[in-house]
C-alpha cells in the first residue's frame, strides 16, 4: 500500500531558499503569539478558569502560549471520553488507521517550517535541531504507518492438521501519553500516533515547558481527520492531571518518556490497583541518560573531538542522548581536552533564532540553576573548568558550553543527569579502565567509542552496557528505523522507539483457534 520507508530528509539551510522559507515561518509564527491554548475533551476545545504561560527559554518576557490548567475533573472527563471512543477506535480497519498516519505526515511535511520555528521560539532549538525534531516527527509517522500493516497482516503460526489458528493483534485500551520537552514535537507525537496507528484511544498530556507545539499539533490531526475523542489534549501540572489520569482504573497504559524520577513514580503509581480495574497496567517508561564516549589511545583524535563537542552542546546538552562523560586514555588525555577546549570556543550561544546561532538557552528557571549548581559542585568536588563556566540569566536562560576536565569517576558530575551544555573530561589508565568507569552508572542508554582497532569495538559491542552503542561516531542523532532508540537499567524498559518491536507495546496478542472439518460441527467441545 505505501512505499518503502525512507528517512525524511534534513533542510539544507545553506541554500539561500530555504533560509528565506525558514525565517519567513519565524516571522509568521511569531506574529501570531501567544497563542490561546485550551483543553481537548472528546473533539470539544474547553477553557478552563485558571491558566499558565509557556515562555521562550532565550527571551523571558516573550509568551508563546497561555494554556488551561486542567484540574481533576477534567482529566477524569478525559479519561472517560478516550474510554467511549476506544469502543469505535478499536474497530476501524489497520489499514484506514496507517492512512490516517500519512496524511498527517504528508500535512506536517508541508509545514514543517512552521513547526520548527515554534520550537526554536518555545524550546531553544537552532534551526537544525528544530529541523531535525520535525524530520524525527515526519519519520515516526511514516515508520509507524508501515509497521501497523505489517502486525495486521497474517501471522505465523505452525500448523495442526483439524484447526484454523489465527493470532490477531488488537489494542489495549486508553493510554495516557506523558512526553518530555525536549523533544516537543518528536517524542510528543511519536507515542502518540503509536498508540492511535495501533487501535488505542489517549489523554495526552503534554510538558507544560512545550505545550504550544502538542497544542499545534492538534491543528493537523484534526485537519487529518482524527475523530471525536481518540485524542484527548490534557494540560495542566504533572503532579496533579498527570497523577490521575495514571491512576484511573480505566487507564490500560502509559507511555512515558521524561526523567528517572518521574519516570519510578509513574511505575508505582501504575502498579497499585484501584477499585474496578481489571488489569495490570503496561508502563512504557523511556527516562534519562549519563552517557559516555570512551576515546581509546589509538583513536582519531580530530573525529573524536568533533563527535564529542557535537554530542555534549547540540541542544545545549538537553538530549538524552547527550555526552555528559568524555573518558579519555591517559596517554591522549592532555591533547584531546585541547582539541575539545578549541571546538568549544567556536560555540556561538545566541538566541536560536539568528540562522548562525550553534546553541542557546536552556529550557527554564529550574534547569539554569540546576546546571550551575552542578557547575559548582563539579568545581567543589575537583574539577578543573577548562573552559565555559559561565552565565547570563538576563534576557535568557543562557548557560556557556563548559568542560569540567580531572573529574573522577563517582564524582557527583560523573553520575547525575545534569541535563545542560556541561562535559565531565575524565581520565582513563586504560582501555579496561575506560569501559569500567563508562559502565559504573545506574543509567545505560547510550554510548561511544572512538578507536582504530577493531578488537577493542569487539569489546564494546559486548562489555558497554548501554541500549544504543555508537562506534567512531557522536553518540546522539538517532534516526527512525535506522537506530531504534531506548536504553537499560534506569534509562528505562528499552522500548525502543522507531524500532519494528515498538508497536508491539501497544498492542496484545488475540489467538483464536477453531476446529475444522469432521469436527466442526460437534456441538460440544472435547476439551
Ligand atoms: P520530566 O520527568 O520532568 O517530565 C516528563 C513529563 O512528565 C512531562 O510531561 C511532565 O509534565 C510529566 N509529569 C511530571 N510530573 C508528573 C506526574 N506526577 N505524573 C505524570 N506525569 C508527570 O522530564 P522533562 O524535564 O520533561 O524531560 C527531560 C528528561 O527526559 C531527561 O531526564 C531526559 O533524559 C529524558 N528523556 C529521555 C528520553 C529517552 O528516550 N530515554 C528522551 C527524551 C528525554
Amino acid at each position: 500500500m505505501f512505499s518503502e520507508f525512507l528517512n525524511e530528509p534534513l533542510i539544507d539551510f545553506s541554500a539561500d531558499a530555504n533560509r528565506r522559507a525558514f525565517a519567513s515561518a519565524l516571522e509568521k509564527v511569531r506574529a501570531r503569539l501567544p497563542l490561546d491554548g485550551r483543553l481537548l475533551i472528546d473533539g470539544k476545545w474547553v477553557a478552563a478558569p485558571a491558566t499558565f504561560e509557556s515562555r521562550n527559554p532565550s527571551r523571558k518576557d516573550e509568551v508563546i502560549g497561555r494554556f488551561a490548567k486542567g484540574t481533576r475533573a477534567d482529566a477524569l472527563r478525559a479519561v472517560d471520553a478516550a474510554h467511549a471512543a476506544f469502543a469505535t477506535w478499536r474497530n476501524t480497519p489497520a489499514d484506514e488507521r496507517s492512512r490516517l498516519l500519512v496524511r498527517i505526515a504528508a500535512i506536517l511535511r508541508d509545514r514543517k517550517h512552521e513547526f520548527s520555528a515554534m520550537m526554536s521560539l518555545e524550546a531553544g532549538k537552532t534551526w537544525p535541531e528544530a529541523d531535525g525534531d520535525t524530520a524525527e516527527a515526519i519519520d515516526f509517522l511514516e515508520f509507524y504507518a508501515r509497521e501497523m500493516l505489517r502486525y495486521a497482516d497474517k501471522q505465523p503460526l505452525t500448523p495442526l492438521p483439524g484447526e484454523d489458528n489465527k493470532l490477531e493483534y488488537i489494542p489495549l485500551g486508553v493510554g495516557a501519553v506523558i512526553p518530555p520537552w525536549n523533544f516537543p514535537l518528536a517524542i510528543m507525537a511519536g507515542m502518540t500516533v503509536a498508540s492511535v496507528v495501533t487501535g488505542n484511544t489517549v489523554v495526552l498530556k503534554p510538558s507544560s515547558d512545550a505545550p504550544t507545539i502538542a497544542f499545534k499539533f492538534f491543528e493537523i490531526l484534526e485537519e487529518a481527520g482524527l475523530p471525536a475523542g481518540v485524542v484527548n489534549f490534557m494540560t495542566g501540572s504533572g503532579a496533579e492531571v498527570g497523577d490521575v489520569v495514571v491512576d484511573h482504573p480505566k487507564t490500560r497504559y502509559i507511555a512515558f518518556t521524561g526523567s528517572k524520577e518521574i519516570g519510578l513514580r509513574v511505575n508505582e503509581r501504575a502498579a497499585k490497583v484501584h477499585e474496578g480495574q481489571i488489569w495490570i497496567k503496561r508502563v512504557v517508561a523511556e527516562m534519562g541518560g549519563k552517557d559516555a564516549i570512551i576515546v581509546a589511545d589509538d583513536a582519531d583524535l580530530e573525529e573524536a573531538a568533533t563527535g564529542v563537542v557535537q554530542s555534549a552542546f547540540g541542544f545545549q546538552g538537553q538530549k538524552c542522548s547527550a555526552c555528559s562523560r568524555a573518558i579519555i586514555d591517559s596517554r591522549v588525555y592532555d591533547t584531546m581536552l585541547e582539541k575539545i577546549a578549541d571546538r568549544t570556543a567556536k560555540i556561538k550561544l545566541a538566541d536560536p533564532t539568528d540562522q548562525s546561532t550553534t546553541m542557546s538557552a536552556v529550557i527554564n528557571e529550574k534547569a539554569f540553576k540546576s546546571i550551575n549548581a552542578y557547575i559548582e559542585k563539579g568545581k567543589s568536588e575537583g574539577g578543573r573548568v577548562l573552559i565555559g563556566g559561565g552565565s547570563d540569566g538576563e534576557q535568557g536562560f543562557f548557560i556557556e558550553p563548559t568542560v569540567i576536565a580531572d573529574v573522577k569517576p563517582g564524582a557527583t558530575i560523573e553520575q547525575e543527569e545534569i541535563f545542560g551544555p556541561v562535559l565531565a573530561g575524565i581520565k582513563a589508565e586504560n582501555y579496561d579502565d575506560a569501559l569500567k568507569i563508562a559502565n559504573d552508572t545506574q543509567f545505560g542508554l547510550t554510548g561511544a567509542v572512538y578507536s582504530k582497532d577493531e578488537a577493542k569495538l569487539e569489546r564494546a559491542r559486548r562489555e558497554f552496557h548501554v541500549g544504543n552503542l555508537y562506534l567512531n561516531r557522536k553518540c546522539t542523532g538517532a534516526l527512525v528505523g535506522v537506530h531504534p532508540f531506548g536504553g537499560f537499567n534506569m534509562s528505562g524498559t528499552d522500548s525502543k522507539a522507531g524500532g519494528r518491536d515498538y508497536l508491539l507495546l501497544f498492542l496484545q496478542a488475540k489467538v483464536a483457534s477453531e476446529r475444522v472439518g469432521a469436527t466442526t460441527k460437534r456441538a460440544v467441545s472435547a476439551d
